[in-house]
């Protein structure tokens, strides 16, 4: 019975950290605090590493400190600390792999879900800037006309808003 009630808090973790991963995405890493280490994603960097690469440092810490509480008695750290691990090697596997080729993944799919996760990954990279950027998740992807529809307006937005500095600016 506990095996199975373990299960359920590792998986419920992993679909968890889809959510807050999404939250921190769209709310710390694009916003005023975070951007300055995710900024290096958006932009072409030579060299192995990227500084957003902390973020995943960070994360794997978190759950470094979650498994020895959780190996040290205290439930249901440990389980809640191996589904932070496996979301962070699901992380590498789709993003680092699959969506941006960082190491030899030598797979591209050419149809089905995994197509649709590439391309939306590949929509978030359309804005190169922190705002009007779309599609934060990592492992979950929405419809992909839906996805376009929404950076078209953010784009318009986005320039309206600039249009707008800009008048203001030469007013003053
Ligand atoms: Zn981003
Ligand atoms: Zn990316």
């Amino acid at each position: 019975m506990m095996l199975a009630i373990n299960s359920v808090v590792v998986l419920a973790t992993v679909v968890a950290m889809e959510g807050f991963a999404w939250l921190v995405h769209r709310y710390i890493m694009h916003g005023p605090i975070g951007w300055g280490w995710h900024k290096s994603h958006h932009e072409h960097t030579d060299g192995l590493f990227e500084v957003n690469d902390l973020y995943a440092v960070v994360f794997t810490v978190l759950a470094g400190v979650l498994l020895t509480f959780g190996i040290a008695g205290v439930w249901p750290l440990r389980q809640v600390g191996i589904g932070l691990m496996i979301y962070g090697i699901l992380y590498f596997i789709v993003h680092d792999g699959l969506v941006h080729q960082r190491w030899p993944f030598n797979y591209m799919p050419r149809s089905g879900y995994l197509r649709r996760l590439v391309r939306a990954h590949q929509l978030h990279h359309a804005v190169h800037g922190r705002d009007g950027a779309v599609s934060f998740g990592f492992l979950y992807a929405p419809n992909i006309d839906h996805l376009k529809a929404l950076l078209k307006r953010n784009r318009s937005a986005l320039s309206r808003r600039q249009r707008q500095d800009r008048s203001g600016a030469l007013k003053a």
